[in-house]
């Protein structure tokens, strides 16, 4: 059965990049009815911190990413690693390296020289134990080297990039996997853990960005190395911006909530990162759950080419999401915008009217926060009127227009979408005038703007909130 993990390492929040890879493996794991993991790579304890852990957790849980074990924390580890140290130690396929920083500085330096790669020289590899014993003396510190040769051949059948091919030379010489405590093994290394972990957990795909190609060639020696198994790999495209670079910080989104604060629905979100390399078999469908996404979810179907994130697409995606949310859903997740704005109503006791608001400029929204913008109008007591309203208003006719409606407004006793048409039939008849005419000054009086969400049920809301008199009379005089 297939079992697969996401593995971020807490040293920030969770990156757009991690939470798709997320998104991939959990896909994965349930086309495949297997088993998505979550392991925290903690390891680097200077780094890491608690706070980004907690913001992993709440990130993929807004976006519906569910875990079905784990959290396991590498932290707590940390024999485990050790014991797999121990093993390639009495193995012989790894040994004490006692290489200064001054001695590998100085061998980079003659190797750059000479226009070659940096690389560690393998010089540690056969020190006979007295060797050992003087450099210990000396109070040099060693660290764990596990034995890269020149001549190995690393190739695996990448799932996304097909046939891939490493020479052991590749891989920069005997790779550290650990550094030493006082006579004893200490902290194992990232890329030692790693295999250590998947082992342990049974990984069968590692499912990751394409940024840990390299890694995986050096992995692939340690599991031969423990005489394992090796698991499948998928290296998925990095997401790229508009200009073909990676994306980073300087393109004003590294964490998931950056997104959720512009606006952006998790529905939404995952939707995007799914589509972010993969497209599924019918490319027309553009819009689909994360289950729907399962179903058909493939690795033929994940591009080798890096994603552009269109954030056109991410919004129109977002827009769709928005425009078929139930009223009730919508309502409290505009509240707190509103709020922010520092709208004053009630929770609670202006619901019914909250969800009328909903309802009307649902359709017009891209982003939440749009909503306060549009729906600024049936906030304020007083009306900010555009320019094209102004000129609306000052239009021959505009304001005996607009009494004639204050009067058919006063004869009226229950105003609803049927008597407002009356009302407007009324001045139509009576001071001969074109639908027009009356149509735009109204809408120019009531909402100070031309354009704007539907009309009639613009005023049916003002009429409740007692805003519609006040402004058909301040616009008509
Ligand atoms: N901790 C690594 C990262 O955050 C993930 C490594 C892996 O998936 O193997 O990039």
């Amino acid at each position: 059965t297939v079992r697969v993990r996401i593995a971020p390492s807490p040293t920030g929040n969770l990156h757009i990049g991690t939470a798709r890879t997320a998104v991939f493996n959990w896909l994965y794991a349930r086309h495949h009815g297997g088993t998505f993991i979550l392991r925290i790579e903690d390891t680097d304890t200077e780094r890491s911190r608690d706070e980004y852990t907690q913001n992993i957790f709440a990130g993929l849980q807004w976006l519906g990413l569910s875990w079905d074990e784990g959290p396991f924390y590498q932290s707590k580890r940390l024999d485990l690693y050790k014991q797999g140290v121990k093993t390639l130690l009495d193995k012989g396929l790894a040994y004490y390296c006692y290489t200064s920083e001054a001695e590998l500085e100085e061998m980079r330096e003659r190797q750059k020289a000479r226009g070659e790669a940096p690389r560690y020289d393998n010089r540690h590899r056969n020190l006979t134990p007295e060797q050992q014993a003087a450099f210990r003396a000396e109070g040099r510190r060693p660290v764990i080297r596990f034995k890269i040769e020149d001549d190995r051949e690393i190739v695996w059948n990448d799932l996304v990039r097909g046939q891939m091919s490493w020479r052991g030379s590749d891989l920069g010489g005997d790779m550290v996997i650990a550094r030493a405590a006082e006579n004893d093994i200490g902290q194992a290394l990232y890329n030692f853990a790693v295999v250590i972990d998947d082992l342990d957990m049974k990984i069968t795909h590692v499912i990751r960005g394409e940024d840990h190609i390299a890694n995986t060639a050096k992995q692939i020696l340690l599991y031969e190395a423990f005489g394992a198994q090796v698991p499948q790999f998928a290296h998925t495209p990095l997401i790229l911006n508009i200009e073909g670079k990676k994306l980073s910080k300087r393109d004003g989104v590294t964490s998931i909530f950056d997104f959720k604060d512009m606006g952006f629905v998790p529905e939404a979100m995952v939707n995007y990162m799914t589509l972010l390399g993969w497209s599924p078999p019918d490319s027309t469908q553009e819009i689909f759950d994360l289950a729907t996404a399962a179903q058909q979810f493939s690795f033929e179907r994940v591009n080798k080419a890096g994603a552009k994130f269109d954030w056109a697409k991410l919004d129109w995606l977002n827009s769709q999401y928005l425009h078929k949310m139930p009223v009730d859903k919508l309502t409290d997740l505009l509240i707190p915008y509103w709020q922010k704005a520092g709208y004053e109503f009630d929770a609670t006791r202006d619901r019914a009217w909250l969800e009328e608001i909903t309802s009307l400029i649902g359709p017009s929204l891209t982003r939440l926060p749009d909503a306060v913008e549009i729906s600024k109008l049936f906030f304020t007591k007083t009306l900010q009127y555009s320019e094209e309203a102004t000129t609306q208003l000052q239009q021959e006719g505009a304001s005996t227009v607009l009494q004639g409606i204050l009067a058919g407004l006063d004869n009226t006793a229950d105003l609803s979408a049927v008597t407002t048409q009356e009302i407007i039939k009324q001045v139509i008849k009576e001071q001969n005038v074109k639908k027009g005419l009356v149509m735009r000054s109204l809408r120019a009086a009531l909402t100070g703007d031309m354009h704007g969400p539907d009309l009639i049920q613009s005023w049916l809301i003002l009429h409740q909130l007692g805003l519609d008199k006040p402004r058909l009379q301040q616009a008509s005089t």
